[in-house]
Formats: C-alpha cells, structure tokens, sequence
C-alpha cells in the first residue's frame, strides 16, 4: 500500500469512528492536505483515491472500523480523545482559588428541571468540582404569589440533580431561613447599607426613571429601624412597605 493510500485510509477510519460509522471524503482529504501539503498539486487524484477508500471504509461496521484502528493507528485514537476531553472543560474562572470556590444551584419549586435549569445546575456543579470547591443546592420558595412552590418538586429536583451526577454539598430551603433574613436585614438597616421604602409604587418607579433616590432613603436609621419593626408586625400592606439595599 502506498504511502497516499496507506495515510487515506487511517484518516478515512478515523473520521468514521468519530461520525457513527460514515466518513466524509472532503474532511478526510483537508485532514490529509493539513499534514501533507506538498501534496496538494495532486488534489484531483488525491480526491478520486480518497472516495474510493471512503467508500470501502464506510462499508465496514463501526466495531471493525474500531478494531483495524486500534491495531494499526492507536495514537490518533488517544490523540482524538486527549483533544475530545480538552474541549470539553469549561473556561477557567479569573482569579479563582482552589478549594475556595463555592456556586449554587437555585431552582424555584413550581415546575420540574427543565433543559435551561438543568444546564445551569451541570456548569454550576462542574466548576465547583473543577476547583475542588462546594456546590449548594437553594430552593428559592419564598414568592408564594408568582411562583407557587409544590411539594412534590423538592423531591423531583433532587432526584434530577441526582440523575445528572450533581451532588451538592449543603442543602437550603429559603422558606425556613427567614429569620436568619430578618436578622440579616435589621443588620444591614442598623449599619446605614439598606433602607424601608414605604412610596407608593408609581412614585417610586417616576423617581428611579428619573435618576433620583425616594425620600426614604434619606432618613436615618433610627427611623429605618422604627419603620422595619412596624414591618415585622404586620402593620404594612404587601408591597407598603420594602427593604431596599
Ligand atoms: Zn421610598
């Protein structure tokens, strides 16, 4: 076999293994002008022996494409996977620390996983593993109006997450936190960084469209501290009253 058919033909394989079996006689020969440029004033010839290998090629089943590969061209196998793998990893994360990186998948439970959410859950769990790090799991149940939360996605949730090979490190559930908010936001509101707002919706957006601060967060925060607390009582409608940081 000469050394054009010989190089054809390792190719040919190849581009089958790595397409269920059908090689494509245009990526073999670009493949093979790649490595063997000089060549490339026989392209007319090349391309007539290259269909005709393609086609003894892409006769063969995909097990014996694998087996004449294995024995004769081993190395493009281990090259093709090596290059596969190193495609596949994600983009680093600038300036992230090994063992220190920590994301979170925060579903809301109205709904199954859908193929968004569930990306969103690899690539978070994914780089967490990449730096050895933590990845949480956060139900995000705390909109009783807009989302709804159903018992019984917690469990479908999880047992996706599962499926998909995510295991999480620690476990939420937003709705059993809320004293650890509260305790939070009167921190925040006794240290100046958020503020009660008690306009009325419309004003409040009229203000913000036009650049300028409500008149609440002037006040100080003896006055955010009253304010929160009358929150905390119940004295405020839904929505006349809302902490902002
Ligand atoms: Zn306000």
């Amino acid at each position: 076999m000469s050394f054009e058919e010989e190089t054809l033909r390792k190719y040919a394989l190849l581009n089958a293994y790595q397409h269920g079996g059908k090689a494509q006689p245009k990526a073999v020969l670009s493949k093979f002008f790649a490595e063997n440029p000089e060549l490339k004033g026989r392209a007319r010839e090349l391309a007539g022996l290259a269909a005709r290998i393609v086609e003894e090629v892409n006769r063969l089943t995909p097990q014996r494409q694998l087996e004449i590969l294995r024995e004769k061209w081993p190395e493009v196998l281990e090259a093709g996977r090596r290059r596969e793998a190193e495609e596949r990893r994600l983009p680093p994360l600038p300036e992230a620390v090994e063992g220190k990186v920590v994301t979170r998948f925060s579903p809301n439970p109205d709904c199954v996983l859908h193929l968004g959410s569930a990306r969103a859950a690899v690539i978070s769990w994914m780089y967490a593993e990449a730096y050895r790090g933590k990845f949480i799991l956060r139900f995000e149940d705390t909109d009783p109006r807009g989302k709804r939360p159903q018992p019984e996605f917690y469990d479908s949730i999880r047992e996706d997450l599962e499926w998909l090979g995510c295991r999480w490190a620690e476990e939420h559930i937003q709705s059993l936190r809320l004293e650890t908010y509260y305790e939070y936001a009167g921190r925040l509101l006794r240290q100046g960084g958020a503020y009660v707002c008690t306009c009325k919706p419309e004003s409040f957006r009229r203000l913000v469209s036009a650049g300028k601060p409500c008149p609440c967060r002037e006040q100080p925060p003896e006055v955010q501290l009253e304010r929160w607390e009358r929150m905390l009582e119940g004295e405020y409608g839904e929505v006349e009253g809302v902490v902002l940081a």
